[in-house]
């Protein structure tokens, strides 16, 4: 009975938190678990954020889908500039099977190796001198998954009893030793984000430098590099952090982001949905997000198999959350209809008639305009024919379809969503929780 008053009362909290690590760079949890804990406390949308990795994504977006909640595909990237310690990047919306922003991340992760062995040598060293017991680098390695970390270090010393605390352990050992890990340079980090389609932001401002004069030309700096963003709520931000920081945002026309670096390990990080002062990040940051994702990007929508006062919802949303032209493929049709006795509807769309659909589409694809077509009864023919527009208009495809056009996710497995208008909500695919488009149309649309 508690639970459950408890329970409502988390989802009466809402908020969202954009900065969340997993077991795939330094955080404790897997993160299928923590993308339950975050539906648990009644979030609406939770975003992975690990350390130089996007393999905990698709886990993760599975786990969304499963629980109910957004779960936002992203990384954080450390970013070499001007000798500070903390500027790092933040990417949202990436896609992570991009090959470029593979290649990097397994760049950095390699150089990490090195880097751990290396630092762990040198805190022996100290160690030896000390009279205490050595760290066995396998046992750091045998820790972390793939990103080899500090904090992986800091946990190993602090079972064995060498340290306290893993705040302890970074005080006396990780911090004086440290080892620089290798980094990218701030154009290259937001140009590897905007190949994966992801959207830059810059982290923590508050841990990069406490010097504000310093702090607003590294801003003027980064925004000139094509930086999108900024974290305005963090988890040791007051409530005054946030409004100075907002005001930096709001002045060079960049997004406002917030999240809690929740990083597992008894919250020593940050607490998971919660910053400064038990504060929600508001949820009203995320459709900017969602709208500037689509903002450079051409993406050809194709719906199908609705009826039609259902279709109109349906369309006009898509159009306002992706800037997207809308091209009504029924309207184009009316003027050509075709009895088919094969179809229950005793109408089809015949080739010509989906010629001129394609036709339009690609004109509005080709001036770099996303753009929404609703064909009346969308099959798996014309679904690979409108594949393959995208394709030659260099745009993403995606597919949301009613119940009867279904079969057409055949063909264009990646990217579809399947709603059913009848009950007015959207079912997810298969392929929803791998592709970073259609997970994101189906929670649009999920409402
Ligand atoms: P690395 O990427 O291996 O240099 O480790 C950096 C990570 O260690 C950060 O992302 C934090 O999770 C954690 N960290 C950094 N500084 C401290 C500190 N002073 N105390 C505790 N944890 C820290
Ligand atoms: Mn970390
Ligand atoms: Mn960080
Ligand atoms: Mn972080």
């Amino acid at each position: 009975m508690i639970f459950r008053k408890r329970e409502v009362m988390g989802n009466l909290m809402g908020g969202i938190d954009l900065h969340v690590h997993t077991n795939q760079s330094d955080g404790e949890l897997p993160p299928a678990e923590v993308v339950r804990r975050a539906a648990g406390m009644g979030l609406r949308a939770v975003s992975i954020t690990d350390h130089d990795c996007s393999d905990g994504l698709a886990e993760a977006m599975a786990a969304g889908v499963e629980h109910g909640i957004e779960v936002i595909p992203g990384v954080e990237l450390s970013v070499r500039h001007g000798g500070f310690e903390q500027v790092h990047l933040l990417g949202y919306f990436v896609d992570q099977r991009n090959p470029d922003l593979e290649n990097h991340l397994t760049e950095l992760r390699d150089s990490r190796l090195g880097r751990g062995k290396r630092l762990v040598q040198k805190i022996n060293q100290k160690l030896a001198q000390e009279g205490l017991p050595l760290i066995d680098f396998a046992q750091v390695e045998k820790l972390a998954n793939k990103v080899i970390s500090r904090p992986h270090i800091a946990k190993v010393m602090t079972d064995m009893g060498v340290t306290p605390s893993m705040p302890e352990a970074f005080r006396k050992y990780l911090v004086p030793l440290n080892i620089q890990k290798h980094k990218l340079g701030f154009e290259e980090a937001v140009n590897a984000v905007k190949k994966a389609g992801g959207i830059p932001v810059l982290a923590h401002p508050n841990l990069i430098t406490a010097d504000r004069r310093e702090q607003i030309r590294l801003l003027d700096d980064f925004t000139r590099a094509g930086l999108k963003g900024l974290e305005v709520y963090y988890n040791n931000m007051t409530e005054r952090d946030t409004e100075h920081y907002r005001v930096l945002a709001l002045e060079r026309n960049l997004l406002l982001t917030g999240g809690s670096d929740f990083h597992g390990f008894n919250n020593v990080y940050g607490n998971l949905g919660r910053v400064h002062g038990g504060r929600v990040v508001p949820e009203e940051l995320l459709n900017p997000l969602k709208e500037s994702y689509f903002q450079n990007r051409k993406v050809l929508v194709a719906c199908g198999g609705f009826r039609s006062e259902s279709a109109e919802k349906v369309l006009d949303s898509i159009c306002m959350l992706t800037g997207a032209d809308r091209i009504d493929g029924r309207a184009v049709a009316q003027g050509f209809p075709r009895v088919d006795p094969q179809s229950p509807q005793g109408l089809h769309m015949d080739i010509a008639i989906k010629r001129i659909v394609v036709l339009e589409s690609e004109l509005k694809l080709l001036r770099g305009k996303s753009a929404a077509v609703f064909c009346r009864y969308l099959d798996r023919k014309s679904a690979l024919d409108l594949a393959a527009v995208a394709s030659r208009c260099g745009a993403d495809f995606a597919l949301v379809l009613g119940p009867e056009s279904a079969s057409a996710v055949e063909g264009s497995e990646s990217t579809a969503v399947v709603l059913n208008p009848e009950s007015g909500t959207a079912a997810p695919y298969a392929g929803t929780s791998r592709n970073t488009l259609s997970n994101l149309l189906y929670f649009t649309l999920r409402g």
